[in-house]
């Protein structure tokens, strides 16, 4: 290189840069006839807020422009997150992999351009690439355009980074401005090459503010209240509950006053001379209409979309996914966020439009992770899925209905925040269509954070959908949770979570079996963790 003299060296780098720029003129060349694909996520929206999951709220009619993509297209009741939290979620879906592998485990995560695989793929495959509204990976989005809210973002009149211009300011709701944007983006796009779309809502994570125009919706109905509001009968263990529920005070964000350091009533029914039935429900009504508000603005808001899309002659050949970036708790056994490996944090809406290959109408109950979201995604797009991605494609289970012999039978879970912000344990746990188990280790990985009970949960979701009775005592399951835990082990073994470097692994080894010893020791850490709130307050 040395010998080359300035003007020799630029013949070099332009004539490699023009060869650079080849491939990808070929791979657009390639790319006619494919699908456009819009990948929709929401902050926190979970299921049981769509009507065409029939939950309990599905009365209410929250979701008709979404509830249209489950009538003309498929809806999965067995879509789960593998760490419900907003950051790691998003790695997992744009990596493909498990957050051992990935190394974003918690809200202080980054991905790193380099790692932004999805996006990478799709350039490769000749689509122009996109990402408008929350990102939360704190790096730049590797996307031939972005405009994306710095970290959680604004409610109203939110700022966005955007591609080439920077900081950008814009007046509204961020569901108004970000669907501007959308539009915009869609408008000004290449029309001779297809696109792939992150259109990502804020909404309707907390604090909930919904645009003024919703601030009667919902205002004289009121909200139907799970029965796990009230009565929790045997839903938990000694790890959520402590010995005795000794515990009851310090875990879990509630509804209602039980947790004192953080609980609803403290926002919303402040009055002291409520009793506690009356300050639950009203913290209760006053969340879910804020929550729903926030959905509905989404709701109306994907309409304009939907709208455009058909004005434009381009609603069939587009792949539409909606999703939330995991579930949220609505109240369920006197919970508020995500986090939990209960069902409803767990799960994750999912809904697919694409009438050239599915059909509608369709359901699956087929378990499907969102490390798979990516390769399917790739896979419409005419990609094979990278062999460093844990996930795999399901296109053929959209388009078919039928899972392939050898598909996975059992999502994995691992939440590992220990204690912050909610007062959640850390666990890890495993979920096929017939059971859950779960495994709450309850330390963290910084010593400074008190351990919390050890305990194991198992829920026997055929008998047992809402997860009310933890059976894991009970001799009749003992080859299941047998079975389970060697299945949980072998996932752990390859997603390479059971890395010694990870502090939580000693715990998970000597409590694995929990035997009387274990037990016993269990309901010690139990003690000590209430003396040391006790002492603190
Ligand atoms: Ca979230």
């Amino acid at each position: 290189m040395e010998t080359l003299t300035r003007r020799q060296f630029m013949k070099v780098v332009g004539a490699s840069a023009a060869a650079a720029a080849l491939p990808s003129a070929l791979a657009a060349k390639g790319a006619q006839g494919k699908p456009n694909i819009i990948f929709i996520m929401s902050d926190d929206h979970c299921a049981q807020a769509i009507g065409a999951y029939n939950s309990r709220l599905a009365k209410l009619n929250p979701t008709p422009t979404i509830d249209t993509l489950a009538k003309e297209g498929i809806l999965l009741e067995n879509c789960f997150c593998t760490n419900s939290i907003c950051t790691p979620s998003r790695a997992c879906i744009m990596t493909g992999q498990h957050s051992a592998v990935n190394g974003v485990y918690d809200l202080g995560g980054r991905l790193e351009p380099e790692r932004q695989y999805l996006a990478i793929e799709m350039k490769k495959a000749g689509y122009q690439t996109a990402a408008i509204g929350k990102w939360h990976l704190k790096t730049d989005p590797n996307f031939d355009y972005y405009k994306v809210l710095p970290g959680q973002g604004s409610y109203m009149n939110p700022t966005f980074k955007e591609k080439g211009k920077g900081t950008v300011k814009m007046q509204g709701h961020s569901s108004d401005c970000i669907t501007d944007s959308v539009l915009e983006y869609l408008k000004g796009r290449d029309k001779d090459k297809p696109f792939f779309l992150k259109y990502h809502f804020k909404a309707p994570h907390d604090m909930f503010e919904n645009a003024p125009r919703y601030e009667s919706y919902l205002a004289d109905v009121d909200i139907p209240e799970p029965d796990s509001l009230w009565d929790n009968r045997n839903n938990g263990s000694i790890a959520t509950r402590g010995h005795k529920d000794e515990l009851l005070r310090y875990l879990g964000t509630s509804i209602g006053r039980r947790n004192i350091r953080r609980n609803y009533t403290k926002n919303w029914a402040k009055d002291p001379g409520l009793s506690d039935k009356e300050a639950k429900r009203q913290a209760y009504q006053t969340y879910l209409k804020k929550f729903l508000r926030c959905v509905k603005g989404v709701d109306d808001n994907l309409k304009r979309v939907i709208d455009y899309l058909k004005k434009e002659g381009i609603y069939d050949n587009t792949v539409i996914m909606y999703t939330g970036d995991q579930g949220f708790m609505l109240g369920e056994h006197d919970y508020q966020d995500k986090r939990w490996a209960y069902e409803e944090s767990m799960q994750m809406p999912f809904l697919v439009r694409y009438p050239k290959s599915i059909k509608a109408g369709s359901r699956t109950d087929a378990i499907v992770e969102n490390v798979d979201f990516g390769p399917t995604m790739l896979d419409f797009a005419g990609v094979d899925t990278p062999k460093y991605m844990h996930g795999r494609s399901f296109k053929s289970i959209l388009e078919t209905g039928k899972e392939p012999k050898d598909w996975k039978k059992a999502a994995y879970y691992h939440y590992w925040m220990h204690m912050a912000h909610h007062d959640n344990p850390g666990h890890i746990a495993i979920r096929t269509k017939h059971y859950k188990l779960i495994f709450f280790y309850g330390t963290a990985q910084k010593a400074s954070v008190p351990q919390t009970p050890p305990g194991w949960e198992l829920y026997d979701l055929e008998k047992d959908p809402y997860e009310m009775n933890n059976v894991y005592d009970k001799p009749e399951y003992k080859e299941a949770i047998t079975r389970l835990k060697r299945q949980l082990k072998r996932l752990r073994s390859e997603y390479k979570e059971d890395d010694p470097k990870f502090a939580f692994n000693k715990v998970i080894e000597e409590f694995w079996d929990y035997d009387e010893a274990d037990r016993a020791r269990a309901i010690e850490i139990s003690h000590a963790y209430r003396q040391s709130k006790e002492r603190k307050r």
